[in-house]
């Protein structure tokens, strides 16, 4: 086992992957599928691939304006005449075949006419009347895109899945299909808990702080795309507590509860996840976000967040959006990280994987460069608002110098 000179190393802790792995082995797409209009199926994950049942292009067409011909006319030297037929244009094919010695004019898209196999740009045809006259350095078969260049009947054009993104919905629209089968929403139950939390509305008490992780979380849970309830709070208070589980297992597949997982007198999220159901209770070595609960009450999968408010955003996205998008029924996506100069100190004690928050932004010379956005105590949710993504520090490393390469996790695509 590694020593280390600081007391921030637990021997007990789960690394950030092994809880990971561990909540991906517990967890299965939900059952659930609908057929929708392809417009209402933006952001949802496909149940099923999607197979094309035409040709993109449907035909043979012209990649150029200019005039259509068969490739065995072209001249291997001097000059060729070809006599003028028809004319291809887009939406509006030529009806003539295209015999030996004749030729077309043909618009970029348009549909070659039969017989013709070859373009040649009108830049470089003289044309006289009904006649052009054409040099020798063509090649046969140039300029035309063939049906099914794209896309050929019966090709996977998108598998099973895939959250639908605006692109796929004109790919959809491209290829003539109206509708497509997605897995049905996911419904997912939140709440805080905490004795000392008021409601926005209300005048803050003595003690009292003004509940933020539910508004966090609304706004997280939105973003995903699934069906909520918005428990409220609850109280510290074991029936409380009770009663607003088994009321949130009732009516979601997953619960996402914050506040009261540490083990302070207080804190019964974990006890009560254990009589009711199934219960993990993990100090992960992370920070923010140390203690983290993962369970089961009958069907529905239960997350207990921490309650500081920057814990329960980098849990959320550490964990709980990768876990929700797998019962979604998306395929698992590889976050986006990278290494960049990082322009301030930066303090870290070894023990912990830690995910301070950064500013990713361009130096004077063009370069992509990070800053921290100060201190970084996982109550200042000003710095997940100030932020664009996370700096991500390995379990091992100490303090980092001005000037050392960091990992970043952009905010873009992950929130
Ligand atoms: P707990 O894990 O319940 O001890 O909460 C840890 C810290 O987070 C305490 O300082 C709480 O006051 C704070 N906290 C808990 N829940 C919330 C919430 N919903 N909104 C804002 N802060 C909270
Ligand atoms: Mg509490």
């Amino acid at each position: 086992m590694k020593t280390y000179s600081c007391d921030d190393y637990d021997p007990n802790s789960l690394s950030v992957e092994e809880a990971l792995r561990s909540i991906d082995r517990d967890l299965q797409p939900i059952r659930g599928e609908e057929q929708l209009a392809i417009r209402n199926a933006l952001g949802r994950v496909l149940a099923e691939d999607v197979l094309s049942k035409i040709n993109v292009p449907p035909h043979d067409n012209s990649a150029m304006d200019g005039y259509a011909l068969r490739g065995a006319d072209l001249p291997t030297e001097g000059k060729t005449q070809l006599t003028l037929v028809g004319s291809s244009l887009a939406g509006q094919p030529c009806t003539e075949t295209i015999q030996a010695g004749q030729s077309a004019r043909i618009f970029t898209g348009a549909v070659m006419p039969t017989g013709a196999d070859t373009v040649i740009m009108q830049e470089h045809v003289e044309k006289q009347g009904d006649t052009i006259t054409i040099g020798a350095e063509h090649k046969p078969g140039q300029h035309v895109r063939p049906a099914g260049e794209d896309i050929t009947i019966g090709q996977v054009v998108l598998k099973a899945g895939k959250r639908l993104q605006p692109a796929d919905i004109g790919l959809f629209a491209s290829l003539g299909i109206p509708e497509v089968k997605v897995f049905r929403r996911l419904r997912v139950a939140f709440l805080s808990t905490g004795n000392e939390l008021c409601a926005l509305g209300e005048m803050l008490q003595p003690g009292q702080i003004y509940d933020s992780n539910r508004y966090t979380l609304h706004g997280m849970l939105t973003r995903l795309g699934v069906d909520f309830v918005d428990m409220g709070v609850v109280r510290d208070t074991p029936i409380d507590v009770e009663n607003a589980f088994l009321s949130a297992a009732s009516c979601s597949d997953a619960i996402i509860t914050s506040g009261g997982v540490s083990v302070g007198d207080a804190d019964y999220v974990t006890d009560t996840l254990c009589r009711l159901g199934k219960a993990n209770f993990w100090k992960v070595a992370m920070k923010p976000g140390k203690p983290l609960t993962f369970g089961k009450i009958q069907e529905a999968v239960f997350f207990g967040l921490p309650g500081n408010p920057v814990s329960v955003m980098v849990t959320f996205y550490q964990f709980v959006q990768p876990a929700l998008r797998r019962m979604m029924g998306q395929n698992k996506a590889t976050p986006a990280r990278f290494t960049v100069p990082c322009l301030s100190p930066l303090k870290k004690t070894p023990g912990r994987m830690e995910f301070q928050r950064g500013i990713l932004e361009y130096d004077e010379q063009g370069h992509l460069v990070v800053r921290s956005t100060g201190k970084q105590g996982s109550g200042i949710l000003r710095s997940m608002s100030h932020a664009n993504c996370f700096i991500i520090l390995p379990r091992d490393c100490g303090n980092v110098a001005a000037g050392s390469e960091v990992l970043v996790e952009p905010f873009d695509g992950l929130v």
